[in-house]
């Protein structure tokens, strides 16, 4: 047992919330353990059920549940999340069903159809040439199909070059196809309507509420758009939330000359740059050919360019992600990062890593923020786009770990759904890589993700002093895990405050 104050036996003095469970999983070696008290958002005792009856103030008793450290998404999109929702939803969908979906699609006033979710490569004549621009992603974001009338919008034209970092698709006589890549979606986009600050709240409110039932108490938003952070604040109480900026949102240097802010809510200390697409849409940057393809994929910023603009927001104190999921993407990303001034660095994805990057990024100490669920969805078709050789560079989580990287783990919602514990089941053994056991799985979602959001000394952990951000599971997730039994979240406090059940 522990105290953080010895004033408990005072009648006059109460807990805000006593929580009792089977068995609290702390994060920490330590003899069991089933209660905890909350005060003013901090635990302030931890100790046993026998204990927790002396105590005075709300209880909370759920018969069977096992506690664990608040989770946290260490890689989401929470905007793209709520807009996504509000979106043409195409995942699944054949071409047929497809191109039919999109005909039938209308958008009130001037606004552009979107969606996002579609998956079969090559059927751009799918979308409908109305007067209304039309712009979908491909389920992993990294391609987009846009036709003619958002091109106009945009001013892209058959003649008009590939910005860097992104590619217009044309056909063998020049023609523009309407398949961005990249970079080259972001011009596209950059002429629809901008979304006003009431819809950018919106999105972060329905994100909030999902990620709240999914179990997390926090979540890196590792992509922000600078108008997001303004919304964020509409948010404090029901999330924590690390911003890293978007490196390319027009209003970057707004937060580099601001300097990085840490705040128990709301932190701004990072940023983001892309060194290339993804594996599924071939924009995946790799060192050799794709074994299905006479290319290596799409290059996103790298060298002197990403090198330059690195240092720039590492001297300004600023953690530095650059997203990499080829091989050739991860090398460069490790040999820039590597070489900075040290603020909790990270590559994020990781995704496909060669053995001397794997030695690299570990002897640097650098941040992996993997996504275990990638491996489930990728699993069906990478053994085709890598050829069995490189098949064994691919989520080398274990030799992460072991080579000295410090895994912080999250789904990338909406490319994933934001459900934790599924990442906690793929984590432990996952159908293509390498699984980890438990407990550095349980530490990518608590302890290491605050450690990745400077936050380790208030968060990650059910102890004394630590804020009260606490999942509460229906069952205990090692044992569910191991046997592949279900498991759900009962209930979801952030800061001793329910913003999911109890139930
Ligand atoms: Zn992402």
């Amino acid at each position: 047992m522990t105290e953080a104050t010895a004033d408990h036996h005072h009648p006059a003095v109460r807990d805000d919330l006593i929580l009792i469970v089977e068995r609290l999983e702390t994060g920490a070696p330590g003899p069991p353990l089933q209660a905890l008290a909350v005060r003013a958002g901090r635990i302030v005792w931890c100790g046993t059920a026998a204990e927790a009856r002396r105590r005075s103030g709300p209880r909370v008793a759920l018969d069977g549940a096992v506690a664990v450290p608040g989770l946290v998404d260490a890689h989401a999109h929470p905007g793209w999340t709520g807009q996504a929702l509000e979106q043409l939803d195409l995942r699944g969908l054949e071409p047929g069903a497809l191109a039919d979906r999109l005909r039938r699609a209308t958008a009130p006033g001037d606004r552009w159809i979107r969606g996002s979710g579609w998956s079969v490569l090559g059927e751009p004549a799918a979308l409908p040439q109305t007067d209304r621009p039309t712009v979908v992603h491909r389920v992993d974001r990294h391609v987009a199909w846009a036709n003619r009338a958002a091109l106009r919008a945009a001013g892209i034209a058959d003649g008009s070059d590939d910005p860097p970092g992104g590619r217009f698709v044309r056909d063998r006589r020049g023609a523009l196809t309407g398949e961005c890549h990249d970079t080259a979606i972001r011009l596209v986009l950059a002429a629809e309507p901008a979304p006003t600050a009431a819809d950018r709240e919106r999105w972060l409110s329905a994100a909030c509420a999902r990620f709240s039932a999914a179990g997390l108490t926090a979540v890196h938003d590792v992509c922000a758009a600078v108008a997001d952070i303004g919304a964020w604040r509409t948010q404090a109480g029901r999330l924590r939330v690390h911003a890293l900026v978007d490196g390319e949102d027009p209003r970057r240097d707004e937060i580099l000359e601001a300097g990085p802010q840490l705040d128990p809510w709301l932190s701004v200390a990072g940023v983001k740059f892309f060194a290339d697409g993804a594996l599924g849409s071939r924009t995946a940057w790799l060192g050799a050919p794709y074994a299905d393809a006479d290319h290596c994929g799409l290059p996103g910023l790298h060298g002197p360019e990403l090198h330059r603009r690195a240092v720039r927001w590492a001297k300004a104190g600023f953690q530095v992600a650059v997203h990499a999921i080829g091989d050739a993407a991860a090398r460069e990303a490790v040999d820039v990062l590597s070489r900075l001034p040290a603020v909790r660095h990270r590559v994020e994805h990781a995704q496909i890593v060669d053995p001397s990057t794997v030695r690299a990024l570990g002897a640097a100490g650098l941040i992996a923020g993997i996504q275990p669920t990638h491996a489930r969805a990728d699993a069906p078709w990478i053994a085709d786009r890598l050829g069995s050789q490189r098949l064994s560079w691919a989520f080398r989580w274990r030799d992460l770990v072991d080579a000295g990287a410090r895994l912080a783990i999250g789904s990338d919602c909406p490319i994933e759904p934001a459900d934790p514990l599924a990442a906690l089941r793929v984590a432990l053994a996952p159908p293509v890589g390498q699984g980890i056991d438990f407990d550095t799985a349980l530490a990518g979602c608590t302890h290491e993700a605050a450690w990745a959001a400077f936050a380790e000394t208030a968060r990650g952990r059910l102890a004394p002093g630590f804020v009260a951000d606490i999942t509460v599971l229906d069952r205990d997730p090692r044992a569910a895990l191991s046997e592949g039994a279900p498991l759900a979240v009962r209930a979801t406090f952030v800061g001793g405050r329910a913003t999911y059940g109890p139930r």
